[in-house]
């Protein structure tokens, strides 16, 4: 049995059997991906010597294939990649694969969060604040192989941030599966329970168990 996200740290990695780098630095994300898979792979931090690559693909698969075949081939072993974002329909799919960009190259989740409620300012209903997660994951292997899995949230954007936990747009994401809490109402199980990325992860441990 995985242990809980909250439970599962980085930086002692899951003790599954084959090896698999991890290309995301962000803690949050890396923990809910030990808690999932870390049992079935072995994953290890991504070595610090490894540059990041630049984002510059138009799809979340794009991105997150550039990541992972970027460490493959700095360290010779398979690597496991997340590409994740928030598409909201009355922006056209925006912010979309520019998530953590939003607001400017080194934007903090707060300014991202601000400009999207100041684009949506103009819809208040609900309905046309319509919005979904999307999470991307790929695991490349050196032979040239790959795992490819995806995850969606389906909700909508509140109409001012709430709750404390979590990160990125989670204070103004109302998932549907929910009780009309937002992501950062929720504690991080419940969240991962009916999250893109929770989605995308049992999917792959699936994926890696039938392989
Ligand atoms: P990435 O690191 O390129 O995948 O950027 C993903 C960005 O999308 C993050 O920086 C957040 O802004 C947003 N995002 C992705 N997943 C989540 C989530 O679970 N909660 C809130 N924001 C998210």
């Amino acid at each position: 049995m995985p242990a809980s996200p909250e439970a599962a740290d980085p930086a002692d990695p899951g003790r599954g059997g084959e090896e698999v780098v991890l290309a995301s630095a962000n803690p949050k994300k890396a923990a809910e991906i030990v808690a999932i898979v870390g049992d079935t792979i072995r994953l290890v931090p991504r070595p610090d010597t490894v540059p990041e690559v630049v984002e510059d693909a138009d799809t979340f698969l794009g991105n997150a294939r550039l990541k992972a075949r970027a460490l493959v081939a700095a360290t010779g072993l398979a690597a496991l990649a997340d590409d994740s974002g928030l598409e909201v329909d009355a922006l056209a799919g925006a912010p979309g694969v520019r998530s953590a960009r939003y607001a400017g190259e080194d934007a903090t989740d707060e300014q991202n969060v601000e400009r999207l409620l100041a684009e949506l300012a103009g819809n208040p209903d609900a309905g046309a604040r319509r919005a979904r997660f999307r999470c991307v994951l790929v695991l490349a292997r050196p032979d040239g192989t790959e795992l490819v899995v995806d995850g969606t949230a389906e909700g909508s954007i509140a109409l001012a941030p709430r709750g404390a936990n979590g990160f990125g747009y989670d204070p103004v994401f109302v998932p549907d599966d929910g009780d009309g809490s937002t992501f950062a109402e929720m504690d991080p199980q419940a969240k991962h329970d009916i999250s893109h990325r929770g989605r995308a992860l049992r999917a792959l441990a699936v994926e890696l168990e039938s392989s």
